[in-house]
């Protein structure tokens, strides 16, 4: 073991003998129950042995116990994103191109062709981040000014939020995709109006070219070694991964394994693996990677409206077909059902990505059909009694859109809303076109939500947006972009209060990675995961948030990351 639960505790106020080291002269935000202040801190065996003001911590300080003096700095918990993709983050770092920010299509070419000047004719080249919604023509791109200028290497670059790309001829002719190639259920194939492909594929379509792309590159210890440098370096020091394959499980416990992790991960197993995976593991919870949570999909994103709706959308009201548009449902929600009765059975968690109001509604109801099942199914007489949701923490992600009526179930069944709040200050520019002002009430309802009752675990989904947390945070208490726009922010009634917003990327991101009795918050037992940041953040200017800078980052009272 690593650490103990032996540490050294003396008396109600939580004092020890002789730490390793005291930290002082700082504003702690402890994130405990009453959000209490304190102004120091004393570490013993990695983890926080004393909390309170710097008169009693110095007390405690003897001969060998190393004193920090923090200078007057803010100390926050570690924070904790619930929803990133570390390989994602990882390949920004080591190759792909980094499409994001451009303001319009040939800027995407630019890059791209920039690119290719560097690459051997023939080898793929991969990028991400590029968002029509933020070029002055918002049309989505077609091919044939990136095919006729990046003509012999296949080019495969994803849209912002993941759940749409684009592909060069060249990628097309290599995919051996044409205008007849069956597309897979919940995908699409864009057409022209000659009926060829456009290069766009959304969502599950994407496999058609996804699959003729060689694996290789950098090694998954790589990647995920990289992404890590870069959330240490941001104040993270907990990452839920949102999707991963059972390699990519091995890369984790080999790193675990090495003692090469100082990000604690929550690692979710793609739906599809999970049957397999839950057959045939054990839950596993180690110090810095746990694999007890799978990943599944309802249905696309808003941006490329493949979120499923109740009603159509208000700007593609009709389908290809003349049917209503509601957007697409990429999984069965029977399988959702099924995946929730098995967790519950083997001590799983399950967590939806479900954006549109209906994709919200069905997840939610295949959780209560799966419960059903598994309190019913036949048991053998000496089999355990499955889990409920109540003591499960199944959760959504995203859950962007909300009709009226299913606010309040989250709390009743006791599912988590793991929410990203960069994402409603990328999206509030566009929301109100694709789905009206009247639905637009229930679009990243975060008030709402934690009135009634239910925790936010706070998260980024990067690298689809940025990994800062800051930004996160200023997001939440703002709803306004970095221009600080709208003036009041974007349906100011959900915004988060400062300690809401903290909590959710602490303390409630701890909770739903079952990790909130070892982390989350600076008290007495607990891991000494924390950060040094440059500001208060309670009392600075609101857009002062965004800007702030890590100055450090700790993990079991060692600094892992100093600027
Ligand atoms: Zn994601």
């Amino acid at each position: 073991m690593r650490h103990t639960l032996l540490a050294l505790t003396l008396a109600a106020s939580g004092t020890a003998a002789q730490p390793d080291a005291i930290f002082v002269n700082a504003t702690v935000y402890t994130v405990d129950e009453a959000f209490s202040v304190a102004q120091a801190f004393a570490v013993e065996d990695g983890m926080f042995a004393a909390v309170g003001t710097d008169a009693e911590i110095r007390s405690l300080a003897g001969d060998s116990t190393r004193v920090i003096d923090l200078g007057g700095m803010t100390v926050l918990p570690g924070l904790i994103d619930a929803h990133g993709h570390m390989a994602g983050l990882g390949q920004l770092q080591l190759g792909v191109v980094d499409l994001s920010g451009t303001t319009s299509y040939e800027e995407v070419i630019e890059r791209v062709v920039e690119r290719a000047a560097q690459t051997e004719p023939g080898e793929w080249i991969l990028g991400r981040g590029w968002d029509n919604e933020s070029w002055e023509n918002k049309s989505l791109p077609e091919h044939a000014d990136l095919s006729e200028k990046v003509p012999d290497h296949p080019v495969w670059i994803s849209r912002v939020d993941g759940h749409a790309a684009l592909a060069n001829a060249r990628a097309m002719e290599i995919a051996e995709v044409s205008a007849g190639t069956a597309v897979p259920e919940g995908g699409e194939m864009l057409l022209d109006i000659e009926g060829n492909p456009t290069g766009v594929f959304v969502d599950n379509a994407e496999a058609l070219i996804g699959r003729a792309i060689p694996a290789g590159g950098a090694s998954g210890a790589d990647l995920i070694l990289a992404a890590q440098d870069m959330c240490l370096a941001a104040g993270l020091t907990g990452v839920h991964d949102a999707g991963m394959g059972p390699d990519m499980i091995e890369v984790y416990m080999q790193l675990e394994r090495d003692r090469k992790l100082a990000v604690r991960v929550h690692g979710m197993i793609h739906g599809r693996e999970a049957p397999k995976w839950f057959a045939e593991n054990e839950p596993y919870h180690g110090p810095f990677f746990t694999m007890r949570s799978c990943k599944l999909y309802i249905d696309g994103a808003m941006g490329s409206r493949g979120a499923w709706l109740l009603e159509p959308y208000e700007d593609r009201p009709v389908g290809p077909e003349g049917e209503p548009y509601v957007g697409l449902a990429v999984s069965e929600p029977g399988f959702i059902e099924e995946i929730a009765r098995d967790g519950l059975e083997r001590g799983y968690q399950v967590c939806a990505h479900a954006i549109g109001d209906r994709g919200n509604r069905e997840v939610l109801d295949a959780y209560v059909r799966g419960e059903h099942r598994a309190s019913n199914g036949f048991r053998s007489a000496d089999a355990p009694m499955p889990a409920t949701l109540a003591d499960s923490r199944f959760r959504v992600e995203h859950a962007q859109l909300l009709a009226p009526e299913d606010i309040g179930r989250f709390a009743e069944l006791n599912v988590i809303p793991s929410m990203q709040p960069t994402h409603c200050t990328s999206d509030m520019r566009w929301i109100e076109e694709r789905v009206g002002s009247v639905r637009a009430d229930g679009a990243y309802a975060w008030q709402s939500l934690l009135a009634s009752g239910v925790p936010i675990a706070g998260g980024s989904d990067f690298p689809v947006e940025s990994h800062n947390p800051f930004l996160g945070l200023y997001a939440a208490v703002t709803r306004q972009n970095l221009d600080e726009e709208p003036p009041g922010g974007w349906r100011p009634l959900e915004r988060m209060t400062r300690e809401q917003a903290l909590r959710s990327f602490t303390i409630d991101a701890a909770y739903a990675g079952f990790n909130e009795k070892s982390v989350g918050s600076i008290e007495v037992d607990k891991l000494a995961d924390f950060i040094v940041i440059d500001r208060d953040y309670m009392t600075c200017p609101p857009r002062a948030i965004a800007d702030t800078v890590v100055l450090s980052t700790w993990v079991e009272g060692t600094a892992v990351f100093e600027r």
